[in-house]
């Protein structure tokens, strides 16, 4: 039996790194050599047991954001073959619940996610059915190309919040939310404001994306945006932090019929104070988006193509497998760590910020 080395998270706050058989796929799906697996936030969520449906699938082995290489193809595949760069949808809704059969498969009764719930990509290898496999463009780099999944969930937030051509955006969180911000630009937002507390941070928006910056630790932002704005407030507000604290300025800053896009997940217990007499009098609205799905896979692997966003300034390192544990908790210590890759094959680090 082929083995490979799969990093398995035995029990909330604990990454074993093992030697487990390689997935074996059936006709329909394609085993994909991982050649970068992304950590995103929601994998410290994961690690330290914080969603009690993803607890119910340990032992799992996390890890969403993949771009691999494809290694073997099931019979059913069509347009596929080994030695493909690709990425893949991780999305598995039932396609039979309420919300499916309406067209909502984000929000899935039971709902799916390979890396999340299933077995993902922090490993050698990742079994994808073959439907949900998307070919990486020639012009597109494996580095920028693991960068897709956290796109497409940018990507979808932008579709929901729908901000126009001269409308002013507010980003609260300057992590994946400089990546928010060049989306906004795209749609041609004036001005593009990011709100932080980390000034290296505050910085790169400012080199990257931003019109102005707004460090919270110098800076009252409700007060600064309402300036910024000539005291009307911000047309869109999206919120990339997951406080309730923020979201309750993001409420304040966002103008008379603005709208808060929701993209930063809080704790469950968490509560936000916000009054209700403003969604009714001010008409302010709020709408939330919680991943990417579908066809944003193909719209991200576009836009990177064509060079419309940049996700390079965000990826500040590539460790080896090995190293996964020791990162999740660097990642919580240092601010400096946005975006960091896992490879399988990295014998040793790779450091691309500073
Ligand atoms: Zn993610
Ligand atoms: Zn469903």
């Amino acid at each position: 039996m082929r083995t490979m080395r799969a990093q398995v998270l035995t029990e909330p706050n604990h990454f074993e790194l093992k030697e487990v058989p390689v997935p074996e796929i059936n006709d329909d799906e394609v085993l994909v050599k991982v050649k970068y697996c992304g950590i995103c936030g929601s994998d410290w969520g994961s690690y330290i047991g914080k969603y009690a449906d993803e607890v119910a699938c340990i032992p799992l082995t996390t890890g969403h954001e993949v771009y691999g290489v494809i290694e073997e193809v099931g019979k059913s595949a069509q347009g596929l073959k080994v030695g493909d760069r690709v990425t893949y949808d991780i999305c598995k809704p039932c396609g039979t619940c309420y919300h499916c059969r309406i067209g909502e498969p984000l929000l899935c009764t039971e709902f799916k996610q390979i890396g999340i719930h299933l077995d993902g990509g922090f490993a050698e290898y990742v079994k994808v059915p073959w439907k949900n496999i998307y070919v990486v463009p020639d012009e597109v780099s494996d580095e920028k190309a693991a960068f897709v999944e956290p796109l497409t969930a940018c990507l979808n937030a932008s579709h929901k919040m729908d901000c126009t051509i001269g409308r002013s955006v507010v980003v609260i969180g300057a992590g994946l939310g400089i990546m928010h911000a060049q989306l906004a630009k795209l749609r041609g937002a004036a001005p593009v404001i990011v709100v932080d507390a980390n000034a290296d941070r505050l910085k790169m928006a400012k080199e990257v994306v931003a019109d102005y910056t707004i460090n919270v630790r110098e800076t009252d932002p409700v007060e600064e945006v309402m300036r910024l704005t000539n005291g009307v407030g911000a047309d869109f507000v999206l919120e990339a932090v997951g406080s309730s604290k923020t979201y309750e300025q993001a409420f304040k800053m966002v103008r008379k019929g603005g709208k808060v896009e929701a993209f930063g997940i809080c704790a469950e217990d968490d509560y936000a104070s916000l009054p209700p007499v403003e969604f009714v009098t001010s008409e302010k609205k709020i709408s939330g988006s919680c991943a990417g799905i579908g066809y944003d896979w193909g719209d991200a692997l576009t836009l990177l193509k064509y060079d419309r966003v940049d996700p390079m300034p965000l990826i500040s390192m590539i460790v080896p497998l090995e190293e996964l544990e020791e990162t999740l908790h660097e990642i919580k210590k240092n601010p400096k760590l946005i975006k960091v890759l896992v490879s399988p094959e990295a014998k040793e680090r790779t450091v691309l910020y500073e």
